[in-house]
């Protein structure tokens, strides 16, 4: 469990074998595993925004609660925009928060690295929409892959309940890769009023959402009312438009936002 969506250097890739689709691997994590839980500690645990989502639902505390007091806030390469990871606990170990007794105590919403591993998934867009690569990333001291259990990448990706991370992690890095082209091309960054709305949108769905109830700035987009209230009552769909959102607000372009246009 060690390396999150797109923070695989080029050099970490070139060191482990690519996984073609449909090619087999062999691994299982259980407690009958004799390495079990050796891994939830002193990781540099990248969240996304969906992680963030999924986790502090798991906790039921406010996605401000949850940031405060899980996450370590960081500035993303070349863009600016907020990245969090996971706070590891401040003891010689660096557990994970949530492993306990070498458990995993927010299993079922775990983040998208903690599913991904053993394998590593490097994504970049490309002309008919986001490229993927899938590695094996073979760690001596992972007695998982000693296991019969056989997988290809689309299997455990769907075992993993992996779809949905997937989906919303590519818009997060599409998003970045989007941005970091726009400001080279403008020669600015973010201002921090940017910056801060864009903390909002992407990491505090609760909060934006409260945001835009008291607000106008629905009314100024062309939005169905059906995909109005779904923003308002669904924190996935409210993630989703706040990605179209930080595309139109930031670089005056979104594919699936456009501001509304004079009244006839
Ligand atoms: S089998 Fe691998 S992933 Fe599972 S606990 Fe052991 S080291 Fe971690
Ligand atoms: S979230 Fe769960 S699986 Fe991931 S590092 Fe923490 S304890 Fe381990």
């Amino acid at each position: 469990m060690t390396s999150g969506p797109k923070d695989l250097s080029q050099r970490f890739l070139d060191e482990h074998e690519e996984l073609q689709p449909g090619q087999a691997f062999c691994f299982a994590c259980h407690a009958g595993v004799s390495c079990f839980g050796a891994c939830c500690s002193a990781l540099d645990l990248m969240l996304t925004p969906y992680d963030v989502l999924r986790l502090r639902r798991g906790t039921g505390q406010s996605s401000r609660d949850f940031v405060h007091e899980y996450a370590d806030t960081g500035a993303m390469s070349g863009t600016g925009l907020p990245i969090l990871s996971m706070h590891m606990q401040e003891t010689q170990s660096r557990r994970c928060p949530f492993s306990h007794n070498n458990a995993c105590t927010i299993y079922d919403n775990r983040p998208s690295a903690c599913r991904t591993y053993p394998l590593g998934r490097a994504t970049r867009p490309g002309p008919q929409g986001i490229q993927e690569q899938v590695f094996v990333l073979r760690e001596a001291h992972c007695k998982g892959f000693a296991q019969s259990a056989r997988w290809n990448t689309a299997t455990w990706m769907d075992d993993q309940g992996l779809v949905p991370y997937n989906a919303s992690n590519d818009r997060f890095m599409t998003l970045a890769d989007n941005l970091r082209a726009f400001e080279q091309q403008i020669g600015r960054k973010l201002s921090s009023q940017q910056l801060g709305m864009s903390g909002l949108a992407l990491y505090q769905p609760d909060d934006f959402q409260k945001f835009l109830t008291g607000s106008h700035l629905m009314d100024r987009l062309d939005m169905t009312d059906a995909r109005r209230n779904d923003v308002l009552a669904d924190e996935e769909a409210c993630l989703d438009f706040g990605f179209d959102w930080l595309e139109l607000s930031l670089m005056g372009h979104a594919d699936h936002l456009q501001p509304k246009g004079p009244a006839a």
